[in-house]
């Protein structure tokens, strides 16, 4: 046998370059190999832990590259401490991907290699294997794979199946337009059996946590494989063992929200995105990233076709259609025997109202409950009211922290600030002129439901906002009851708007259709038509006919006429032509600047700073405008800013940004200040 190979250890030939998860740290660090380690096996992508900072602090980092030359002085040089792993957990293909996030959404390296792991791994953990499994990924023993029998498909469906199974090994784009129950998710399924049936893994991709849940019930159903699931309600153990499971290909299926994109697939065959205009798949703290984009990158990078499926496409990917950079797939009919809802505009200026509910709304309550049906009522708004007033002296309770009313919770007697975590009890006596009466102005869902309980006081009201399924496995509660027929009246906020198929729901109302209608961010019309569409759609999905209320007070808004009148498709072209007119994107391309800091003269010397760089490096193609205040200004104490850069061409933009940022990030004023870089902001908040 030969002899192992050692690193001498007066050979400086061997330098570890490693990324290490410490933001703002943007280079690759250079380190000496560990003492008397094997060279042969050590590749890049490896997990290892070297000292960093001050005494004896550690990190875990990762390999990137092994060299021969560092710039840095061999006595300054620090020794690995050890290696982790044997072989690297990620993929060469994976590895790709996580340098072009890092490059892409101008975020450190570090960071970006940490955020693909579980948190066990980031800490160091041993990659143990779950309890021995037989990998269904083994191509020679092809799986048992369907259990329920298919659905008869329709013409559209089939014709979505074929192109999408015929384009399998190969990378390409499809967008899945289906209008709401046009049985998207059967066309889902039936590719995924496909893929199955050749030994490869599927990725599906959801916005929400809340929507796992059903899919995941459709598919094991369905399906005879092992079925992962990964969200953010998993425990670290949890995820460590979903992570390995889908690594070692011991699932054939991972189903799992954004963060689920970043775990290694052995053995890939499809990546599938439901929902792709839902703006939950942009990550909007932290490493802001789109899982949509970023889904289109891996597919590519991996050989896979992806399948974006929607009633709602995206400006962005309709505009992708039109360019031929997507492949268009059409369900334009409801499957089975269900038939698109008829949607009704009920003007409500000057008319009385109950609490947010009119007449005639109150009337076809009663008539859909008569008749045993259920009925969905759509508030974007949780609490009891949102404003807390004082008749006598107008006071109004605000919250301390930011530029924001505090919101009545009557259940629990608290006034919650929606954007910090202040709160404090809710309080009857106005603290300015001491009048003994404070009233509650606006709506919220726990008022709504307190007044439906005394309209209806024999029916059944669940209510679904981010209050009352905080509890784990209340949601799944409430579905139940929805799913069982116990529910009579379902009320909720956009957590009921996605996705749900809740086939005896005929009647669906949006109380305050307005509340959308005006806002400073040019994303806002998009969003509100997209709700609009994906709420109704929540009745008659199945034999029985649906009917959709809008209450509002803009009965002739073009946003709602054309919506309704034409349809989205039509919406959507004229909202496409506005954005075209004015240079906005898909038209353009935009990159986010925030910076807040709890002192507004921090920020102001900030941006002062960057501009001086923009001009001293005479960067001219981008335009650049702001600084503006956020339209928030003060959130949590915070003051915010924020300087929006716009350019025509994507690549343009990232250039200016690739000169930008690095030279930012060492500019004293940046460490005083807490900012942020959004690559293809979704919202300009
Ligand atoms: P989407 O995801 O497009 O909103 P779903 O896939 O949830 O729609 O389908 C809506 C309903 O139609 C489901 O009950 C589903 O079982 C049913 N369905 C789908 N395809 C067919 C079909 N080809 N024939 C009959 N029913 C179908
Ligand atoms: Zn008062
Ligand atoms: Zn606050």
């Amino acid at each position: 046998m030969d002899p192992v190979p050692l690193i001498p250890e007066t050979d400086i030939s061997v330098i570890f370059q490693v990324a290490i998860p410490a933001s703002p740290c943007y280079q690759a660090f250079d380190y000496l190999p560990p003492h008397d380690t094997p060279l042969d096996n050590v590749q890049p992508g490896i997990r290892l832990e070297v000292p960093f900072g001050t005494g004896d602090s550690k990190k875990i980092a990762f390999l990137l590259a092994i060299v021969k030359h560092t710039d840095c002085p061999l006595s300054k040089l620090k020794r690995v401490t050890r290696l982790i792993d044997d072989e690297p957990l990620l993929k060469e293909k994976d590895m790709q991907l996580l340098h072009w996030l890092s490059q892409y959404y101008h975020y450190p390296l570090g960071e970006v290699m940490s955020s693909a792991f579980p948190v066990s791994l980031r800490q160091g953990k041993a990659a143990l294997l779950p309890v021995k499994k037989k990998s269904v990924m083994n191509k020679t023993e092809v799986p048992v794979v369907s259990v329920e029998q298919e659905l008869q498909c329709n013409l559209s469906q089939q014709q979505a199946i074929n192109a999408v199974c015929a384009s399998l090994g190969q990378f390409n784009v499809f967008l899945l337009e289906g209008v709401t129950g046009s049985g998207k998710t059967e066309v889902y399924m039936q590719i995924i059996r496909t893929v199955l049936e050749r030994g490869q893994q599927i990725l599906v991709l959801v916005p929400e946590i809340n929507l796992t849940p059903q899919l995941e019930a459709r598919f094991r159903k369905r399906f005879a494989v092992s079925i992962a699931v990964s969200h953010s309600g998993l425990t670290n153990r949890q995820r460590h063992m979903v992570w390995m499971d889908v690594q070692q290909g011991h699932s054939a299926i991972l189903l799992g929200t954004r963060s689920a994109l970043f775990t290694p697939l052995k053995n890939p065959g499809l990546i599938i995105l439901d929902e792709e205009h839902d703006s939950s798949f942009k990550q909007q703290e932290g490493f802001r990233f789109s899982a949509r984009d970023v889904a289109i990158v891996k597919a590519k990078l991996l050989d896979v076709p992806v399948l974006l499926g929607t009633a709602t496409p995206s400006l962005e990917s309709l505009q992708n259609i039109n360019r031929g950079r997507f492949q268009w797939l059409h369900l334009p009919e409801r499957a089975g025997f269900a038939v698109a809802p008829e949607v009704q505009i009920v003007d409500i200026r000057n008319k009385k109202m109950l609490e947010g509910l009119s007449s005639s709304l109150i009337e076809q309550i009663k008539i859909t409950l008569a008749r045993n049906e259920q009925v969905l009522l759509f508030l974007n708004r949780r609490g009891f009211a949102p404003t807390l007033i004082c008749h006598t002296c107008s006071w109004v309770a605000r919250c301390l922290q930011c530029d924001a009313n505090l919101v009545i919770h009557a259940r629990q007697n608290r006034l919650r600030c929606h954007h910090c975590f202040s709160e404090q009890p809710l309080i009857n006596q106005c603290p300015a002129c001491n009048t003994p009466a404070l009233t509650p102005l606006g709506l919220g869902t726990e008022r709504v439901e307190q007044v439906l309980a005394s309209v209806f006081p024999d029916k059944t009201i669940v209510r679904l906002d981010l209050d009352s399924t905080r509890r784990k496995g209340a949601l799944e509660g409430f579905l139940d009851k929805i799913n069982s027929g116990e529910a009579d009246i379902i009320l909720g906020t956009q957590m009921l708007a996605k996705g749900h198929h809740f086939p005896n729901v005929t009647l669906v109302a949006i109380l305050d259709v307005d509340s959308g209608l005006f806002s400073v961010d040019f994303h806002a019309s998009e969003k509100l038509a997209q709700l609009i569409i994906q709420v109704s759609g929540r009745a008659g999905r199945a034999e029985k006919k649906g009917r959709v209320l809008l209450q509002t007070r803009q009965p002739d808004h073009p946003l709602l006429t054309t919506l309704i009148n034409q349809g989205y498709r039509d919406f959507a072209t004229s909202a496409l032509a506005e954005r075209y007119a004015a240079s906005l994107p898909p038209f353009s391309f935009q990159a986010l600047l925030r910076a807040q800091a709890t002192d507004s003269n921090k920020t102001e010397l900030f941006f002062e700073a960057v501009l001086g760089l923009i001009k001293r490096q005479n960067l001219t193609e981008t335009r650049v405008l702001g600084p503006i205040p956020a339209p928030m200004l003060k959130k949590a104490g915070f003051y915010r800013y924020q300087l929006l850069f716009q350019n025509n061409n994507r690549l343009e933009l990232q250039k200016f940004l690739a000169v930008l940022i690095p030279e930012m990030v060492k500019l004293k004023q940046t460490a005083k200040v807490r900012w942020s870089l959004d690559v293809d902001p979704v919202d300009l908040y």
